[in-house]
C-alpha cells in the first residue's frame, strides 16, 4: 500500500517527506486512511537519540488515528468506516502471563513499538503514524467511540493512557490529593482524568503563564516551581505525584511533599538517571515508581471514559511541512497542550 509520511534520515536530522509501502492487508488486519497523528516529546527524543541509538529512516508517531478503510478475511472486531486508534504498540508476545493479563506494554518479550524497532519477524522495521494510510493487526487496534472528535482523540493514545493508568492503579479519586508536575501533552491529560476521578489536584510548573488553563481545566491549586517559596506548607500533603517533565529535575524536592504511603510516579523519561535520598523514601514508607502507557483493555477503557464524561486532549492542529517547527516549540514547553499533524496535508 503506497504511504506518504513524514520521516527523519538521521539522528537530529529534520523531519522532511518521505514515502514507502505498507504491508497488503492480512487475514486478521485492518486497514485505515490515518485523520490525525499525535506529536509526543517522545518522538522527538528518539528522533534526536536522546535515549540511545535509534533506527533510521524513522517515521515516528504513536498517536495515531482514523477510519477504517478494509478488513481482512477474519476480522471480527472492526467494520469499514468505524473510527480506529493505535497508540504506543502493535504487537507483543501474546502468550506471556503480563499479555494474557492485557498488560501488552509490559510483555516479558518486550513489546513491538510503533516505531524504532522491528516488528515481530525481527527483520521489517516498524514505521509509525506519521503517515496517511495505516496497517495493523486488528487485535492491538482500539475502536475509537463515534461521538469523540478524532483530532482531540489522537492525542489520548499515548498522553492520555500514560496518565489515566497509573491514576487508576493508584487509585486517586473523591478524597485524594494529586499532583501533576509539567503541563505539557501528558500532564494536561493527567489533570483532565484526575479531576474527572474526583481528586483534588495541583499542578507543578515552570511556566506561570499556564495558571489560568490549569484552572479551566479543573486544577484547584497551581504552583510555579521556579519561585524558591512555591513548596512552603505542601510537605506530607500528596497521595500521589505524578511527574511527566521531559528534562531533567530534582524529584526529592516532590518526595517531600508525600504523605504516609503516597508514591511519586516517573512517567517523564528525559534519559538522565535521578538521584534519590534514602531518607526521603523511609521517612512515612513513601515509594518512588514508574509507570508505561497502559495496555490494550485499559486502553478502549480509557476511550469509553472520555466518551462519557467529554474529555478530549487541548490540541493545535497543524499541516505536516510544520513540524519541525512543532518539535522546537514542544522542547520550549510552547504547545497548548498538543500538536495534531492533519494527515490530509502528508
Ligand atoms: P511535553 O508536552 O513537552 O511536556 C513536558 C512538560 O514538562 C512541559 O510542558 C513543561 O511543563 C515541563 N518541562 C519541560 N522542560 C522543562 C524544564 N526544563 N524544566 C521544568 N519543566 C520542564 O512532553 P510530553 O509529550 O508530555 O512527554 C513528557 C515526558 O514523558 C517525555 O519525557 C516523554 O518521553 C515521556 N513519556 C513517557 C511515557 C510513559 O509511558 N511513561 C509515555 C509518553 C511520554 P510546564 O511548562 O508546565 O513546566
Ligand atoms: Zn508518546
Ligand atoms: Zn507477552
Amino acid at each position: 500500500m503506497e504511504t506518504r509520511g513524514y520521516a527523519v534520515l538521521k539522528a537530529k536530522a529534520p523531519l522532511q517527506p518521505y514515502s514507502f509501502v505498507r504491508r497488503e492487508l492480512r487475514a486478521g488486519d485492518i486497514a485505515f486512511d490515518v485523520k490525525y497523528s499525535g506529536i509526543c516529546h517522545s518522538d522527538i527524543h528518539q528522533a534526536r537519540e536522546e535515549w540511545g541509538s535509534a533506527i533510521f529512516p524513522m517515521v515516528p508517531g504513536h498517536e495515531i488515528v482514523g477510519v477504517v478503510t478494509a478488513i481482512g478475511s477474519s476480522v471480527t472486531k472492526f467494520s469499514i468506516g468505524d473510527q480506529v486508534g493505535v497508540g504506543v504498540f502493535i504487537d507483543s508476545c501474546r502468550t506471556c502471563e503480563n499479555c494474557l493479563a492485557g498488560q501488552q506494554q509490559y510483555c516479558l518479550e518486550g513489546m513491538t513499538g510503533t516505531y524504532n524497532g522491528y516488528e515481530r519477524d525481527g527483520t521489517t522495521v516498524a514505521l509509525g503514524g506519521y503517515s496517511n494510510k495505516y496497517v495493523i493487526d486488528e487485535d492491538y487496534a482500539v475502536l475509537v467511540p463515534g461521538n469523540l472528535e478524532l483530532s482531540g482523540v489522537a492525542p489520548l493514545l499515548c498522553a492520555g493512557i500514560t496518565l489515566y493508568s497509573p491514576l487508576r492503579h493508584w487509585k486517586a479519586g473523591v478524597g485524594s490529593k494529586v499532583g501533576v508536575i509539567g503541563l505539557g501533552g501528558l500532564g494536561h491529560m493527567g489533570v483532565k482524568f484526575a479531576v474527572a476521578m474526583g481528586a483534588e489536584v495541583t499542578v507543578f510548573s515552570h511556566s506561570p503563564n499556564k495558571e489560568s488553563d490549569a484552572k479551566r481545566m479543573g486544577a484547584k491549586h497551581f504552583i510555579v516551581t521556579k519561585d524558591p517559596q512555591a513548596f512552603e506548607g505542601l510537605n506530607e500533603s500528596f497521595d500521589l505525584i505524578l511527574n511527566t517533565v521531559s528534562a531533567d529535575l530534582d524529584i526529592n524536592l516532590y518526595l517531600g511533599l508525600l504523605k504516609l504511603d503516597g508514591a511519586l510516579v516517573v512517567i517523564g523519561l528525559p534519559g538522565k538517571p535521578y538521584e534519590v535520598s534514602g531518607f526521603n523514601l523511609l521517612r512515612l514508607r513513601r515509594s518512588l515508581a514508574g509507570s508505561m502507557i497502559g495496555g490494550l483493555p485499559e486502553l478502549q477503557e480509557m476511550l469509553h471514559f472520555c466518551s462519557e464524561k467529554n474529555i478530549l486532549s487541548d490540541v493545535e492542529v497543524i499541516n505536516a511541512n510544520y513540524i519541525n517547527e512543532a518539535y522546537e516549540r514542544t522542547v520550549a514547553s510552547d504547545v497548548k497542550y498538543r500538536f495534531v499533524i492533519d494527515a490530509s496535508t502528508f
